[in-house]
């Protein structure tokens, strides 16, 4: 099949990384669907800039963390587009700076609904659509992860780190699950990257202030990181499943 009549979803895919996925996507030619879970404003402006750019594109409203509304977002896609050959589990969250002994059961569950649960239902929903078991004719899904999972993030959110470490755990299992399905699957793992994830914890200064340590003094671009996901979602990367790429600058 062409990249061109290809369809996309991507979760999260209103603002930041997500947002840079769905305009390179558009270019590359796929129909893309743009969830949010609640900056319609967002979804609906870049849509209307993808339409603009001639693409085809529509947003839904979705949060990840709720399973009916995960079952509607999917069902909403198949209403669209008769179909999806990729999927991006990009929608995550992180909470305020924390030490684990300052943390609440409501926060880490939280934590584990959205970044966790949330990427389970969403993946099982691409895989009963993509996979040949289910009568599906294949697909790729690229998991965004984070270098926190190989750092652990001390004094900052263990808890999130923990929950990108279960990203990349998904990511090898699942991958070897529907190797024979015709489904690839992936994980991009950034470091620190410029978007309005750090003032959503409470640290607006954090790319700022840690750029020096990084090994290129500088942070990431979600445009960075979206070149990964297009490369791991495109037949360039047909013999790549399970893989974790870090888009980290080295870090
Ligand atoms: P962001 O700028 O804060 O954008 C978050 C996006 O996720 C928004 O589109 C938001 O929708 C959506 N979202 C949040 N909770 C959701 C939910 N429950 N259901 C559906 N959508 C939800 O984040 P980002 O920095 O682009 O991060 C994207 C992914 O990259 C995340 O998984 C994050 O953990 C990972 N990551 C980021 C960095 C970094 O430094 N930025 C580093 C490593 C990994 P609304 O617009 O409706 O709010």
């Amino acid at each position: 099949m062409s990249a061109e009549k290809r369809t996309l979803l991507v979760t999260g895919g209103s603002r930041g990384i997500g947002a840079a996925i769905c305009r390179q996507a558009s270019q590359a030619g796929y129909r893309i669907a743009v969830n949010y879970v609640s900056n319609k404003a967002a979804a609906d402006a870049l849509v209307a800039e993808l339409k603009a750019m001639g693409g085809d594109a529509f947003a839904v409203k979705g949060d990840v963390a709720d399973e009916a509304d995960v079952m509607a977002m999917f069902e909403a896609v198949d209403r669209a587009f008769g179909g999806l050959d990729a999927f991006v589990n990009n929608a995550g969250i992180v909470d305020v700076k924390a030490r684990v002994d300052e943390m609440s059961a409501d926060r880490l569950e939280r934590m584990m609904r959205v970044n966790v649960v949330g990427s389970f239902l969403c993946a099982r929903e691409a895989v009963r659509r993509m996979s040949t078991r289910h009568g599906g004719k294949g697909g790729a899904i690229v998991n965004i992860s984070s270098a926190a999972a190989r750092l652990g993030s001390p004094g900052e959110y263990v808890d999130y780190a923990a929950s990108k470490g279960a990203i990349d755990t998904m990511t090898i299992g699942l991958a070897r699950e529907v190797a024979t399905e015709g489904v690839r699957v992936n994980a991009v793992s950034p470091g620190i990257t410029d978007t309005d994830i750090h003032a959503s914890g409470g640290q607006p200064d954090r790319v700022a202030r840690l750029q020096d340590m990084l090994p290129m003094k500088r942070a990431g671009t979600a445009d960075e990181v979206a070149g990964a996901v297009l490369y791991l979602l495109s037949d360039a990367a047909s013999y790549i499943t399970g893989a974790i790429l870090n888009v980290s600058g080295g870090r």
